[in-house]
């Protein structure tokens, strides 16, 4: 924080109480771990159990209370810096987007997606998906890219993941208190609360608009729990990914095209309409039929400009990521929309199919997307080639390589998951370094850092997490009934001086969280060696209709369950952003071994990288383009097998063995102070070569130049390969 800050003397009039309730109303605060500090020392016990959540900690004050709280704890400078520090932020436009935005000033970017993951307090977001959308946003907010972003408010998000007696995942959805949620209703010119109308064949929905701040960026949320609405339309927003396929197919009707008429009751016309994933398809044809509407143009003709005006993004390989919706709940739910374009069944059917006369083929929103888009992409090198495998069919008269899919890379928001304590032995130690910086030279000051210095703060990390794992694993067996040593034991549970790995995503078949365990005396070998033990922490949930990702969750926490491995195997039940947070700051190294090439990119190693971890892992997605040789470890060498039983043999004992000979002995490799030199070395490499690379800041700048400032109408640069 610069010292202008500090040293302003306006007198804003307001209270203690007055200010931490303004921050708390942009979610700015959860990424300002000063901030963050101020509503923790408020009452740390309240703040954890309240989920983090600041706007109902402050509601369990009375302002006069708080103030006395506040005086006790002489924090009131604190949050005067803070307050002051907030102001100034959401006032200015910062430098770079008035040189690199421009245009999108007064046009901005519409950024539709169906997940939002910005903090653990708002449970809007499943994984990766949302968590990307979430540091996106994060991004443009701090860079100044004009952006507003479009979703669907869940009151009962996705679930709360518990694990039995059994072993086996429990879902539970929990109500959100919306009064505890940052929300303002959006309001139109006039100052009225909108409410937006999305017509079907079955009668219309209705949806409120709620705002919230996240830094300078507006997101806007639908929310379709009205009384105007049917019961049935009602739950029809109250969770993510519940449901069949047709409250599915609503759901993108009501993100998409009621997304695009929220943004005009709002006022807004986009210049860009960026689609996070094909789940938002359909916004595209909501702006056609306006364009159609407002300038009496043609369908194709206004497909065209939209067009123009679109970037795709697409983010999975697996066949299953994709939605396919049959004709018949097409022409139940979509007749109204594809009416108003001057279109019937079948030439709308069309639109979502690769070969348009196949009766047979179902509507795919992947392939509505790209065909309404100009700027398409995946989301790392490797797979933009998969990508372009996949749907080279769109484009008949081309080759493979021809297909106009390019890719950038995901990136990941740097304040978001930088521990403090690294922050500030970087703002220490590295004289150019701020966390926004994407420069590569800058990055590299770390190797001046003192090494020393180093591996404290990642060992004090190390215990932090320690610490989080045992209160949650003793918290999960006190809940199902454990024994009294069974509860004493997870005391002792994790050694500080072990090999520490970490393995958190989704439980998705291909992800194979299994591969480490496939090989039970080999593992047992190396996790038990007494000289130079191995631990390893998995957290993940499978999807509620994913009986195979449940099988590998349960076959995790048997693992963990045989006193052979009970203090050195830990799974952490209900993976989410906040137990995202504590692995990537703690652990040694990240693991990652999913089936090649199904990993479109993957960023919690990215979120690693930052604290010094050091990935180990499948070279597939970012890893693919990201590893050197000398910036971490991977596994194989990027070939597979057509028997994905062999190529799971063959990466599991790659995996061990890479274990065995290069991971171990150079973490256990200590000079006479008891540093591990080498691996240390490997950490500031991780961080000066990757750091930069794989920072959203580096990926927001890539859309903007890439796929923003052309679909604006601004230079066009090609996308790359
Ligand atoms: C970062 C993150 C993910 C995505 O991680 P992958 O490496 O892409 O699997 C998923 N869930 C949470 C909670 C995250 O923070």
């Amino acid at each position: 924080m610069t010292n202008d800050i500090l040293n302003q003397t306006v007198d804003t009039g307001l209270t203690a109480y007055q200010k931490c309730v303004e921050i708390a109303h942009n979610l700015w605060w959860s990424w300002h771990p000063d901030v963050v500090e101020i509503f923790r020392l408020v009452n740390p016990q309240r703040w954890r159990e309240l989920g983090h959540n600041p706007i109902a900690l402050l509601r369990e004050y009375k302002p006069e209370e708080f103030e006395q709280v506040i005086t006790d704890l002489a924090i009131h400078t604190r949050i005067n810096v803070a307050y002051r520090h907030f102001k100034k932020y959401v006032g200015e436009r910062p430098l770079w987007a008035r040189q690199h935005a421009g245009v999108l000033a007064s046009r901005p970017v519409a950024y539709f997606s169906l997940e939002f993951g910005i903090h653990e307090s708002m449970p809007i977001y499943s994984g990766g998906l949302g968590v990307l959308a979430g540091d996106h946003v994060k991004s443009c907010s701090g860079m100044g890219v004009p952006l507003v972003a479009v979703g669907l408010f869940y009151d009962k998000g996705y679930f709360n993941q518990q694990i039995d007696a059994n072993g086996n995942q429990v879902e539970n959805y929990v109500d959100t208190d919306v009064a505890n949620l940052p929300f303002e209703p959006a309001l139109d010119k006039n100052g009225n609360k909108i409410t937006i109308e999305v017509n079907t064949k079955s009668g219309p929905i209705y949806a409120r608009v709620r705002r919230i701040r996240v830094g300078r960026v507006d997101l806007y949320l639908l929310d379709a729990d009205l009384e105007e609405n049917t019961a049935e339309n009602r739950e029809l927003t109250s969770t993510l990914y519940g449901g069949d396929q047709k409250r599915r197919i609503l759901q993108e009707l009501l993100c998409g095209v009621g997304g695009v008429r929220a943004l005009t009751a709002l006022g807004i016309t986009p210049g860009v309409y960026h689609l996070n994933e094909g789940h938002n398809s359909f916004a595209t044809l909501e702006a056609v039929r306006q364009k159609m509407v407002k300038s009496g143009m043609s369908f194709e003709a206004a497909t065209r400009d939209v067009a123009q005006q679109t970037v795709f993004t697409t983010h999975t390989p697996v066949a299953a990521g994709h939605d396919y919706f049959e004709k018949s709940l097409v022409e139940q739910y979509l007749e109204p929309l594809y009416k108003a374009l001057g279109l019937d069944l079948d030439s709308f059917m069309a639109l979502g199919r690769k070969n348009p006369k196949d009766d047979d083929e179902k509507f795919c929103m992947t392939i509505l997307g790209m065909k309404l888009s100009r700027y398409a992409n995946a989301v790392s090198s490797l797979h933009g080639v998969v990508t372009r495998r996949m749907w080279k069919g769109l484009w008949p008269d081309k080759r493979e390589e021809e297909a106009p899919i390019g890719h950038i890379t995901n990136g990941v928001h740097v304040p978001t998951w930088m521990a403090p304590q690294i922050k500030s032995l970087f703002e220490r130690s590295m004289p150019g370094w701020s966390e926004e910086s994407i420069d590569p030279t800058i990055w590299s000051e770390v190797y001046d850092i003192d090494s020393g210095d180093l591996w404290e703060t990642h060992c004090a990390l190390k215990n932090r997490l320690f610490d989080f794992a045992r209160r949650r694993v003793g918290r999960q067996l006190t809940r199902i009934g454990a024994s009294a040593e069974a509860i004493e034991e997870a005391k002792h549970i994790l050694d500080p001086n072990a090999l520490t790995i970490g393995f958190a995503r989704r439980f998705a078949e291909y992800k194979r969280a299994f591969l480490v365990v496939q090989d039970e005396e080999k593992f047992d070998q190396l996790v038990n060696n007494p000289d130079r033990p191995v631990q390893f922490i998995f957290a993940g949930k499978a999807h509620p209709a994913d009986n195979i990702g449940k099988d590998v969750i349960s076959r995790i926490v048997r693992v963990q369950r045989n006193p052979k491995f009970s203090r050195r195997v830990i799974f952490l039940e209900d993976y989410d952003i906040n137990v995202a947070r504590h692995l990537v700051q703690g652990v040694d190294v990240w693991l990652n071994n999913p089936r090649r090439p199904q990993e479109a990119s993957g960023t919690s190693g990215q979120k690693a990288v930052l604290n010094g971890a050091l990935n180990f892992s499948i070279l597939d997605g970012w890893w693919a383009e990201a590893y050197d040789g000398s910036n971490g470890f991977a596994i194989g060498d990027g070939s597979t097998h057509v028997d994905s039983r062999v190529t799971d043999k063959r990466d599991g004992d790659a995996l061990l063995d890479v274990l065995e000979h290069q991971v171990i002995p150079t973490y256990y490799d200590r000079n006479e102070h008891g540093l591990p030199i080498k691996w240390i070395r490997l950490m500031k490499n991780s961080i000066a070569t990757l750091a930069w690379r794989f920072s959203s800041h580096r990926m927001v700048a890539d859309y903007v130049q890439y796929a923003y400032m052309p679909a604006a109408g601004g230079l066009s640069v090609k996308m790359p390969r």
